[in-house]
Parts: C-alpha cells; structure tokens; sequence
C-alpha cells in the first residue's frame, strides 16, 4: 500500500519504518529539514532501539522513503498518516495547531480518496476538527474529492518502539465507514496474522481510549508513589508492600514501582489534556487531578532527600547523577523527574555531575553549557569526588554497584536512590548511607 506519514519524531518515524518493513511503500514528511536530510543519509535524529538498522535498510530497498514536500507527500499515499506532536497548551489542554496545519496541508495537495488517520495523541473531537479544517481548503478550491477522517492512537513505549508497533496487544481504530474498515485491514494485516487485534470503535471512542489508556498508567504509578509516601511515615518497607500486592492477579507486578515520578512526552501532557477536556465538558475530574498532583509532589522527593541528608545546606556541593533520561532504554528528557531535580539543585548553589548511557546530548540541547553541569562519559567518573549520589533512572548499567568502591569515591557516604534499585542492607554495611523512594528508615 501506498502510505504517508506526516512527523518523523518518535511515532512517525517508527510507524513508517515498521510499515515499510512489512512491504508497504511509505513516504515520511516531516518540516524539518536537517531530520529529514539526516535520515535520507541514515542519520536517526531519536534513540530507539534496533530502529537505525532497520530504517537503513528499508531505505536502501526503496520502500521507505523521506520528503520535507507536502505536495509529493499528500499525492503518495492512499493513508494519511499524521503523527506530528500535541504539546500542552498553557492550561495544559492539547495544542492542536500541528495537527491542524497537517490537515490544511492535505486539503491543500488532495488529489483522490485519502485515509486521514490521527495517530498523534488527540482530545475527543479531534477527528471532527480535522474533517472541518479539510473541507474548508477543499471548499476553497474549489475541489471535491471523497476522504476520510478516523482515529488509531498509538501505544507504543519509548524504549520498545519497534517491538511494540510489530506486536501490537490491540490496533484501535475509530471509524464508521466500511471502507476505512477494509483499508485498515489491509494497512495492519501483516500485524495480524496470529489473531484479529484490530478493535473497530467510534471515532471519539477511539480517541478517548488513548487518554484512559494512559491515565490508567499514570494512575497505578502515582498510586504507588502515594503509598512511598505513607509508608515513609510510618516506617514501613513499601517494596514488601509491592510484592504482597503485585501477587494479586487483579492488580498484577506492572506499572506498580515506586519512583520520582513519571515523566516523559505522554503521561504527563496526557493526563493533564483530559483533565482538561473533563472540564470544559462541565466534570470535574477529581482522580485525574489528583494522579497529576501526587506525581508533581513525587518529583520534589530526591531534592527534598538530599536536603534532609546535608542538613538543608546545598550551596557548593557537588551532586551526582546517574541517569538523566525519563526511562531507560531512551534519550528523551521531555518532563524527566532529572530535569526537576537539577534545576532545583542549581538553584541552591550545588553542581551536578552527570552520566547517561543516551540522554547527554539531549541534556546538553535542552541546558547548553554551563558551569554547575559537567557531563561525563562513565558512571564511574561521575561518582568519583561528588559529595552524594543520585539514581534518577532505572538503566541496566547502573543494577550492580561495588558499594566499598562507591564509598571510597564519594566524599560524603550518601546515595539517593529514586528508583529502588538496591539492597538497603548491602548498601548500608559498606557504610553508605541509603535514602530510597518509601523504604522506611533505610538510613
Ligand atoms: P515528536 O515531537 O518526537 O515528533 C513530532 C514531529 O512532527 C517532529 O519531527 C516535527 O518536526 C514534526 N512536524 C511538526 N509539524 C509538522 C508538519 N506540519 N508536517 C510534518 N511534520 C511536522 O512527537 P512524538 O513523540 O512522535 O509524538 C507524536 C504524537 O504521538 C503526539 O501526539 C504524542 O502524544 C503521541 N504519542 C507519542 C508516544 C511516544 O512515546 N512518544 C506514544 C504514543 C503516542
């Protein structure tokens, strides 16, 4: 099949590679013209595991292929794909002006029957929006053609991008038309091949399912997070808790750890969006709130450990940093639990020095060069001399620690742990002292 894909960011860019790779011709369009010139050279402008390889490839067999054209783009393919980006808004709602401009583009060059087919994360009345934007351009030239509207939200991980579009546990797709139905069928069958994952819904059915699907995360996550809390206040080891309930098959081991918080470009804006949206439909979404509030508390929490441990005095110190990314497994920094703790590090006068497996250009992007952040190349080298060590994400490389080691390096035997990674007991019997996320007194 013929297909385009406007956005080559994180989902763009893995929905057009995975597509060209089961054989369908897909163009990729993206504004920006050194991603574009980049990838045309097998330059990936993300981190996600096992893409690069399979966007050189695909891209040399001449099925997947790169474009900053509208016009060539809108003509390629059958499906419109758009999945160019829904920041927050200034109150937190989704800004559609992407999505929208997307939409006038294909009025603009439409030339036959299209699929337009929302992928990026949208409010409910989305596709409504996207119709109308459409049928003005068309309107104003003068052209008619029949098209479609439907919604198939993504729910793919950062980290596990490429096996999650390839394995997908479900393809939502909103639509009445039967058309759309067939096409869709066609876009994903070689997706669906072992049993039927494609669930046909109504459109704002479709695109509401994407927000609860992430809300419901964001939920279990901020739960978590809230009896981290508790059980700090009462002396309790919440990791114990976690396997007492994780145990229970309605409630299960996933998404139940607790952390500093969850970041990155979804849960965060996500849940806020439908907040938002619940408002101004006239609820007030209590719960959705409250995941939002209790997250935005949790990320304080290493700053708050770090003061605890040097008695409120920070200036001058010099703190370091393992990971900086939101998650392991990539490099995005958007709304990483780090981001929170180093700016607030800063602003007390201490230093950070940090080290990331993937995340450190990005952290230079986002902060330039300045002299309270040094980033080096090993977790050995960022240790070496700090006065306290932070764990902010979970990467492999940072499970097995030597302790004595580490306690020889510090100058202050002190490791903030936001993700629990470590044995408290082993910890402390190199003599370290342990702040972990709900472990009682693990000091
Ligand atoms: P991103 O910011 O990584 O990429 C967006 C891309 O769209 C950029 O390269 C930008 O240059 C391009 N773009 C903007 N306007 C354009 C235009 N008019 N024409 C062509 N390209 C244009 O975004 P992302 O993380 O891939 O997210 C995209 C959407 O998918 C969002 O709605 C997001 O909520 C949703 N989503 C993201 C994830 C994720 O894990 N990142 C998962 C599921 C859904």
């Amino acid at each position: 099949m013929k297909i385009t894909v406007f956005g080559t960011g994180y989902v763009g860019l893995v929905t057009g590679t995975c597509l060209a790779d089961v054989g369908h011709d897909v163009l990729c369009v993206d504004i920006d013209e050194d991603k574009i010139e980049g990838l045309k050279n097998g330059i990936i402008p993300i981190y996600e595991p096992g893409l690069e390889p399979m966007v050189v490839r695909n891209h040399k067999e001449g099925r997947l292929n790169f474009t900053t054209d509208a016009e060539t783009a809108v003509k390629h393919g059958t499906l419109q794909f758009i999945a160019v980006g829904t920041p927050p808004d200034e109150d937190g709602s989704a800004d559609l002006q992407y999505v929208l401009a997307v939409a006038k583009t294909i009025g603009q060059h439409m030339d036959g029957y299209k699929v337009i087919i929302d992928k990026s994360t949208v409010p409910v009345g989305t596709a409504d929006k996207v119709n109308i934007a459409i049928a003005g351009v068309l309107a104003e030239r003068d052209y008619q053609t029949d098209y479609a509207v439907c919604s198939n939200p993504e729910f793919l991980k950062e980290g596990a991008a490429i096996e999650d579009f390839s394995k997908p546990s479900r393809i939502v797709v909103g639509t009445d038309s039967e058309q759309v139905c067939e096409l869709m069928h066609e876009c994903y069958g070689p997706y669906n091949r072992n049993h039927d994952k494609l669930i046909f819904m109504d459109v704002r059915a479709a695109e509401l399912t994407k927000y609860a699907a992430n809300a419901m995360l964001a939920t279990k996550i901020s739960f978590m997070n809230e009896m981290s809390q508790l059980a700090e206040h009462l002396n309790v080891d919440v990791e114990q808790v976690r396997l007492g309930i994780g145990s229970d098959p309605r409630i299960g081991y996933q998404f139940i750890y607790p952390g500093c918080g969850y970041g990155g470009s979804c849960f965060p804006k996500d849940v806020q969006a439908l907040a938002r949206t619940a408002d101004s439909a006239g609820y007030d979404a209590q719960l959705l709130k409250a995941v939002e509030a209790v997250n935005y508390r949790q990320k304080e929490t290493l700053f708050a450990k770090l003061q605890r441990a040097f008695d409120g005095d920070l200036a001058g110190k010099t703190i370091a940093l393992w990971g900086l990314s939101f998650k392991p497994n990539t490099d995005d920094m958007r709304a990483a639990p780090s981001r929170v703790l180093m700016e607030s590090l800063w602003e007390a006068g201490a230093k950070v020095i940090a080290y990331d497996p993937e995340a450190m250009n990005e952290t230079h992007r986002i902060y330039g060069k300045r002299d309270d952040l040094t980033l080096v190349g090993t977790r050995e080298i960022a240790a070496e001399g700090a006065d306290a060590l932070v764990i902010c994400t979970e990467w492999k490389a940072f499970r097995a620690v030597d302790f004595s080691w580490l306690k020889e390096k510090l100058n202050f035997p002190v490791i903030v742990d936001g993700r629990n990674l470590y044995n408290p007991e082993e910890v402390k019997k190199a003599g370290l002292m342990y702040y972990a996320v709900g472990r009682g007194d693990s000091l």
